[in-house]
């Protein structure tokens, strides 16, 4: 017999706390109810989780989750577990005594969820005992890494296309929040979902502010500027190099900010251990490359700050949608120049791959910086890059909140570009500008004699260092590396000479003198945040208080207990009694029961 959607929803009720399903929820769990495969393609925090949860409980049998990280099992099953429901997880990092126990429940059907890496599944072993069990589903998470052209490749995920053939009648679903329509073709080909139902929904996240600035001086001073702004919150910060990110996060503490690095090069149990306290903190950041990944499903990260660009608008969106997965307000903050275009593009050269594989990683780092660059709502570009119609401007990204004015700046890059051709390309961008300017110290007569010598009287010295940014972002200039001391090139032959010719229109932006940061956007509090009124913000810090306490003493995240946006809705009801605080979004059966009277007593104590 088949469950229906209201069985699903009074799950999602009674086990979960929460009022109705959300966007494409309904639909996907209808779809594995029925016992069909499916893609879902859901934003970070749309509840992609929850598809395939609740199937599992109600589907008889075992529902099997691949998932590629460690962290990303540890938290989802710290979760269900407080919520009540029967989960576990096999990876390398349980002992056997409990991989053992844990088996022992599988053949006993006491379990409605069993956690296992790619590679952990497809070892003969487990695949012996599971052929041997049934199954209700199988979950494939964060399946665009079984894809070449995604962006978190993972040789283990093509494997498990071989699951159709041994599972034959086993539903499968692949769910993933960032997959453009290739990666999509990629895996249902790859997964062998050839018949699945395709669910994607929209990959808006109207909780997340994106905001994008071109680098001005040194970026570290910049990112201390925005922590500074963002105190008390929780925030990742993206940096390209492990010592960047050492850097950065000594720079952070020296400000009196509780910071970490985290990148591959370190010791695992360090790593561990400082994922750890990120994740139990409530205004930690955590400063990290990519290493730093899909294993972070903190929900009340507050801000995600790329002090180094990402490599694609797929990586883009899956980094940035590291912030407010609880789906409370979070920012987006990303800095950028042109010297870091020129190395993302060499760095894909220096690779040893298909050329038709580079070729696509250019274009996407392109379309990266066109995004960045670009004039227009820069939520709404994302979303059409991953073929969203009909998107309209998000109302509260930089360019939304100010769009940059620009002018016709064709004259100004046509003298650039010229000079740039007369000095043979031997010359870095500071002593461009002072060619322009005419106020290069004791020219040489070649210099001096030059046409291009002091034309550029126009604009300014910052004036100009813009300009040639701009070029270099659309290619019609190009950095050479030059160990660390960059030249200034042409760049696209074809683009230099329709500029020459007049054909081609340069547009720069318009330098508002003095302009405030567009990212000063300065949230003060987590109960700002969350808009709760100034007279539940004492109780909403209690009923934090209280919930630090207890995360401590069960060595859990915080946000495993409760979220911020169910402790808030607390503070505000002041419920009196059990019926009353079970009725509120996130508090389930499993934990009225388990904290009810705790919770209570707070409100109580506060009141009283
Ligand atoms: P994803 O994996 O898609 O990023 P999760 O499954 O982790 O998202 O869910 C994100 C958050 O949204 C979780 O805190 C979850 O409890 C919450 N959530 C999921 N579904 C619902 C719903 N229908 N109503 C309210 N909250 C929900
Ligand atoms: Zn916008």
């Amino acid at each position: 017999m088949t469950a229906s959607l209201d069985e699903a929803r009074e799950v999602l009720r009674r086990t979960f706390g929460h009022a109705d399903f959300r966007g494409l929820q309904g639909e996907v769990i209808t779809e594995a109810l029925a016992g069909r495969s499916a893609l879902a393609v859901l934003p970070t925090g749309g509840g992609k989780s929850l598809c395939y949860q609740i199937p599992s409980m109600l589907r008889p049998g075992l529902g099997l989750v691949v998932s590629p990280l460690i962290a990303l099992m540890t938290d989802q099953v710290a979760a269900l577990q407080q919520s009540g429901v029967a989960a576990a997880r096999l990876d390398s990092a349980i002992e056997p005594e409990e991989r053992a126990q844990t088996w022992r429940r599988v053949e006993a059907g006491e379990l409605d969820l069993l956690y296992v890496s790619p590679e952990g599944l497809m070892a003969p072993h487990m695949m012996e005992r599971l052929r041997r069990t049934p199954l209700a589903l199988i979950a494939i998470d964060e399946a665009h890494c079984v894809s070449q052209w995604g962006h978190d490749f993972r040789p283990d995920y093509r494997t498990l296309g071989r699951l159709a053939d041994i599972f034959p009648d086993v539903p499968r679903l692949a769910v993933t929040a960032t997959a453009d329509a290739r990666t999509r073709d990629d895996i249902r080909a790859e997964l062998r979902l050839e018949d699945a139902q395709e669910f994607v929904a929209s990959f808006a996240r109207p909780e997340l502010a994106l905001f994008a600035e071109r680098k001005s001086g040194p970026a570290q001073k910049r990112v201390l500027e925005l922590v500074a702004e963002r105190r008390g919150r929780s925030g990742v910060i993206y940096a390209g190099s492990r010592d960047g990110t050492e850097r950065l996060a000594e720079a952070l503490r020296q400000a009196g900010v509780d910071a970490q690095a985290y990148h591959a090069g370190l010791d695992k149990h360090v790593r561990a251990h400082r994922l750890e306290a990120f994740l139990e903190a409530e205004d930690a950041v955590m400063v990290a490359t990519i290493a730093f990944g899909m294993g972070v499903d903190k929900p009340d990260v507050r801000f995600v700050i790329h002090a180094d660009p990402p490599g694609s608008i797929e990586a883009y969106w899956q980094e940035i949608g590291r912030a407010g997965r609880d789906g409370d307000p979070a920012e987006g903050i990303t800095l950028y120049g042109a010297s870091d275009l020129a190395w993302a593009l060499r760095r894909i050269d220096g690779r040893e791959m298909d050329e038709a594989v580079k070729q696509v990683q250019v274009r996407k780092v392109r379309q990266l910086y066109a995004m960045l660059e670009g004039a227009g709502c820069r939520a709404a570009a994302v979303r059409r890059y991953f073929g969203e119609e009909g998107v309209e401007p998000c109302g509260q990204c930089d360019v939304c909140l100010s769009p940059p004015e620009t002018q016709d700046a064709t004259q100004a890059a046509q003298k650039a570009l010229s000079a740039v051709h007369r000095m043979g390309g031997r010359f870095g961008r500071g002593r461009l500008v002072d060619h322009l300017l005419g106020k290069t110290k004791d020219p040489s007569d070649f210099e001096a004699g030059l046409s291009t010598f002091g034309v550029g009287q126009e604009l300014s010295a910052p004036g100009w260092r813009d300009l040639i940014d701009q070029l270099l972002f659309e290619g019609l200039l190009r950095e050479d590396p030059n160990d660390n001391r960059p030249l200034i090139a042409l760049g696209d032959a074809e683009g230099v000479r329709a500029v020459y010719r007049g054909e081609r229109q340069v547009r720069a932006r318009k330098a508002a003198p003095g302009a405030e940061r567009k990212t000063a956007g300065r949230r003060r509090s987590a109960a700002s945040d969350l808009a709760l009124p100034p007279a539940d913000q004492g109780l909403f810090e209690a009923l934090r208080a209280w919930r630090r306490e207890e995360a401590g003493r069960q060595h859990v995240p915080p946000y495993v207990i409760f979220h911020d946006r169910t402790l808030a809705e607390i503070a505000q009801a002041r419920p009196a009694a059990q019926r009353a605080l079970g009725a509120i979004s996130g508090v389930g059966e499993g934990k009225l029961a388990r904290y009810g009277e705790a919770v209570l007593a707070v409100v109580r104590e506060f009141e009283g």
